[in-house]
């Protein structure tokens, strides 16, 4: 399902020019040959800033959907009590080992975490608010289903301190409901909704997917239609994927179920920019629309290569452990099963089951990787002309019409952005040739992003998906 989930940003550590090099802007014309052009490098600036972002997983569902195949679990009964102990224990755990010191969002995602009792919301956020500041302008999100979400869980989640709802519509049209195997009817999603705009003004966004067997382009746009006019300020569209394992690709493999051609798949996302570009909204990123200035800061601070921490099972992060005394970055995936993942907590305080340290070339890919997804694109703290202004794909693709490369920094057009997986490995491929050359490997840290660690992104656990 949802082929595009979302991720972070910019600030890039590509360099301004290597040692003893020239300054910074070298390198926007043709260079005078490898030895001599400017490296990718990171710039040394301050430490890390000790903030971060933070997803908690919730890792139930009443039934799975048939084209979900997310860490998620159906099971008889929830421990709740069991679950809330150990995502606190967890929380603690992590914050105490990243040593942040502010907390900017936190996001509540799963599974479907509006299962899950007030109670265990609160406790998580009264356990972030203990260890670290947690402003109370920070965004907290839950994801929320239909099928949960009644107008007093709805008020106990607001007194519990979530202020913004991620509510998992998928669409209007009942018969693509139960294509999809979601527990709600369009009737049921649309009361949601309203209620939830009712607790939550401004600050509702609805998830819709495309591209489902069998739908035309008529009946997408009359589902947009129809979201338009339920809808608060922010929307999030994901075009279906067949996930291996799920009953919705063995229906397709076996021949039951069309698929809508590549060719509709592009029509039906060009129709979806058109239209809600028309209503007000800001493309900000590949599946994301806002207006009013709705945008997802948790979100944003994936796609903005900003320190992240998960907490609950399969849950990914991206931060440095400075309470171990490193200074490394890392990307971290806690234990996916619950029942292991409670017995790790229970005996160690954490069920981080593995922890990779980013090499610097990593982090810039993820950062280019990610930032080309926002319409902001990779800004320019430092110099991208080092790396893309200099002959090779980037300048092929600018030609082309998918790039551009200005003094605001490196970003897709709207044709980019439609075609964005298609052009990355060139531009990878094309960061990874300067970064071999001599002088790149040197150098310090900068902002959000160390050199010798990381920065983040969470693609299984990141918000964006539909509870
Ligand atoms: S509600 Fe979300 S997480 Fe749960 S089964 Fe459906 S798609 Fe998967």
């Amino acid at each position: 399902m949802a082929a595009v989930r979302g991720y972070r940003r910019a600030a890039v550590a590509v360099a301004a020019a290597r040692p003893g090099g020239g300054g910074p802007g070298r390198g926007t014309g043709p260079g005078p040959g490898p030895a001599a052009e400017p490296a990718p490098q990171p710039v040394p600036e301050p430490a890390a800033p000790a903030t971060a972002a933070l997803y908690v997983h919730w890792p139930y569902c009443r039934k799975r959907c048939s084209y979900c195949n997310f860490n998620t679990y159906v099971v008889p009964a929830v421990d709740e009590a069991a679950v809330r102990a150990c995502l606190v224990r967890e929380a603690h755990t992590l914050l105490r080992l990243s040593q942040v010191h502010s907390i900017t969002s936190v996001f509540f995602g799963g599974g479907t975490p509006s299962l899950a009792s007030p109670r265990t919301i609160a406790a998580v956020l009264e356990a972030v608010a203990g260890a670290a500041h947690l402003p109370s302008s920070a965004e907290v999100t839950l994801e929320a289903n239909p099928s949960s979400m009644d107008t007093s869980r709805l008020t106990g989640f607001r007194a519990a301190g979530v202020n913004r709802l991620s509510i998992g519509v998928q669409s209007l049209d009942d018969a693509e409901l139960r294509l999809l195997g979601r527990e709600h009817t369009a009737v049921e999603a649309q009361k949601a909704v309203e209620a939830a705009r009712g607790l939550f003004p401004g600050r509702t966004s609805i998830d819709l997917m495309f591209g489902l067997p069998g739908q035309s382009r008529d009946a997408w746009a009359q589902g947009l239609e129809a979201a338009l006019g339920l809808c608060d300020d922010h929307i999030s569209l994901y075009q279906l994927t067949l996930e291996r394992g799920t009953a919705l690709a063995a229906q397709v493999r076996g021949g039951t179920l069309p698929l809508p051609p590549q060719d509709l798949l592009a029509d039906m996302y060009q129709t979806a920019h058109t239209v809600l570009v028309a209503a007000g909204f800001r493309h900000y990123e590949v599946s994301n629309f806002a207006r009013k200035g709705a945008l997802s800061n948790h979100n944003l601070s994936y796609w903005r290569a900003d320190q992240y921490i998960g907490v609950g099972p399969g849950a990914h992060g991206r931060f440095v452990p400075r309470g171990e005394g490193s200074c490394s970055r890392e990307a971290r995936v806690q234990t996916p099963e619950p029942v292991a993942w409670m017995r790790e907590v229970q005996s160690q305080g954490h069920g981080t089951r593995s922890r990779v340290v980013l090499s610097p070339l990593e982090q810039l890919e993820e950062v280019l990787t990610l930032g080309l997804r926002t319409d902001e694109g990779v800004t320019h703290e430092l110099s991208l002309q080092a790396v893309f202004g200099v002959p090779g794909e980037a300048q092929v693709l600018q030609d082309q019409g998918w790039l551009l490369l200005d003094g605001s920094g490196l970003r897709c057009t709207w044709a980019g952005l439609a075609v964005l997986d298609s052009l990355l490995p060139d531009l990878l491929c094309q960061l990874q040739r300067r970064w071999a050359l001599p002088g790149a490997h040197r150098g310090g840290t900068r902002r959000g992003m160390d050199t010798d660690g990381h920065s983040g992104q969470n693609v299984g656990s990141v918000s964006g998906h539909n509870g």
